[in-house]
């Protein structure tokens, strides 16, 4: 039986402007939905599981055979083998390093794709099943609307990609210099747009778009953090990098520097295909509606989110903790509004979460370098941060990988601020000044965005 995909929002019933969606759709359909018609997420109505025999079998393998495990144990119904297989050597052709602190603890550095960030990932591989399961000969374009990171990924990501244009708005003064050429630069079947407007308004150009009927036969498309797409590939990682450092059944403490949850809920599922993580530990910045919640039990988002170094996670009501309650038995819609509360105890569990402020983010960068000579940025010196503090208050010292989510040098002032050093550029980062390409400016005006479009993007070929 094929898994499928079902919404955190079936059970809201007579709640103003949603109308819960009570039906269920295929993997593909999840995907090139991206949200539940009622803006619920998808969920997968069953858990493969895998074998602890498959999973040691990892042990020195390339990282894409452990794309191809995962992948294959929820989509093997949807997608052929071979498949499968040129997606993940396609999509995973960078290393995914783990560099040991002390000898039970580990980075596991997410940080070597083609913008220095965990995200290219989840973008990359989703990027290439979008485009197979396109409706036959028909193009996807993409609208995306970015003030930062995500949108580079996910432009670099489809870069090159068959049957799919991208293009990504991003406000004219929100962005940095580097930033800017990151996403002017990608080119090909890329094209940034300098919006003459904020993030908001990006973002409202998008969804007028998504909702004009004119431009449905354009097959409109979003790439946005809550797909299932995206969540897929984030379980993979933690499997490659238990193969490669534990011992048959043993368990291990993972870290995940936590925003929108994506991340961690990545390792959630992975634990519950078998993986035997003994506690999932999700330290989030001052943004601190989480631990709160595990500490009280009562949700309150933060509201304007804290704007923290570890600038990516900076959000006060993750979208994704829709899908941990459902996993632990509650539901929690867009607005942060709780409907049914999840079972606390088994969260508390199998969970540790604690806000790390930015004063420790950065005493935790200086004391990892003094101590073990390892260069962490702002997102990982909070997972590390979170994985210290739970250690110190349990005495754990089970085996611990912990995610560096970032390149050290996409923060070459905090870091030289701190340590005195310049972090040697990753590959990807190099070339950057060499690159040209440049973006189109458009006005935050709807009808001339509309024109734009009409005139610019393809239905067929
Ligand atoms: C997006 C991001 C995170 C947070 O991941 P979530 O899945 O949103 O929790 C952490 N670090 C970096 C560098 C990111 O870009």
């Amino acid at each position: 039986m094929p898994i499928r995909y079902y919404s955190t929002n079936r059970h809201v019933n007579a709640v103003e402007g949603i109308t819960p969606f009570t039906e269920d759709v295929s993997f593909q359909e999840a995907l090139l939905a991206g949200q539940a018609p009622d803006e619920g997420l998808f969920m997968p109505d069953r858990i493969p599981q895998l074998s602890m025999g498959d999973i040691i079998a990892l042990r020195d393998k390339p990282y894409w055979q452990a794309a191809l495990l995962v992948s294959s144990a929820f989509l093997s119904e949807e997608f052929t083998p071979d498949v499968l297989e040129s997606i993940v050597k396609d999509a995973y052709n960078y290393p995914v390093p783990l560099e040991a602190v002390y000898p039970r603890a580990f980075i596991l550095r997410l940080d070597q794709g083609p913008t220095a960030s965990f995200k290219d990932f989840a973008a990359r591989m989703m990027a290439r099943l979008m485009s197979h399961c396109r409706p036959h000969g028909e193009r996807i374009n993409i609208l995306v609307a970015t003030s930062g990171d995500t949108g580079s990924a996910v432009g670099e990501a489809y870069k090159g990609v068959s049957g799919i244009d991208v293009n990504i708005l991003y406000p004219a003064g929100e962005v940095s210099p580097m930033q800017k050429k990151q996403l002017d630069t990608i080119s090909g079947n890329v094209q940034a747009l300098c919006v003459d407007g904020k993030f908001d308004d990006c973002q409202n150009l998008v969804k007028e778009a998504f909702a004009d009927p004119e431009l449905a036969c354009f097959n409109l498309s979003s790439a946005n953090s809550i797909n299932f797409g995206r969540i897929l590939p984030q379980m993979v990682y933690y499997v490659y990098a238990y193969a490669q450092l534990a011992g048959a059944g043993e368990e291990v403490l993972v870290s995940v520097p936590s925003g929108n949850f994506g991340d961690a809920l990545g390792c959630e599922y992975a634990r519950r295909m078998g993986l035997p993580v003994a506690k999932l530990i999700m330290p989030t910045n001052e943004n601190d509606e989480f631990p709160v919640f595990l500490e009280t039990g009562k949700y309150q988002k933060v509201s304007p989110s804290r704007a923290c170094i570890s600038n990516a996670m900076n959000v006060g009501h993750p979208s994704n903790l829709a899908r941990f309650f459902e996993l632990y038995g509650g539901t929690v819609d867009r607005s942060g509004r709780v409907h049914r509360y999840p079972d606390l105890d088994q969260m508390r569990h199998r969970i540790f979460s604690v806000s790390v402020t930015d004063e420790q983010t950065r005493r935790t960068i200086k004391s990892v370098y003094e101590r073990y000579h390892v260069i962490l940025e702002p997102h990982g010196a909070v997972g590390w941060a979170g994985l210290e503090t739970y250690q110190q208050k349990t005495g754990d010292s089970r085996l611990a990988i912990c995610l560096e989510t970032a390149h050290p040098a996409k923060f070459p002032d905090e870091i030289k601020e701190l340590l005195g050093i310049e972090p040697e550029p990753p590959e990807s980062m190099k070339d950057l000044a060499r690159r040209d390409g440049s973006a189109i400016n458009i006005s935050k005006d709807f009808a001339s965005f509309k024109k734009y479009l009409q005139s610019h993007l393809k239905i067929r070929k």
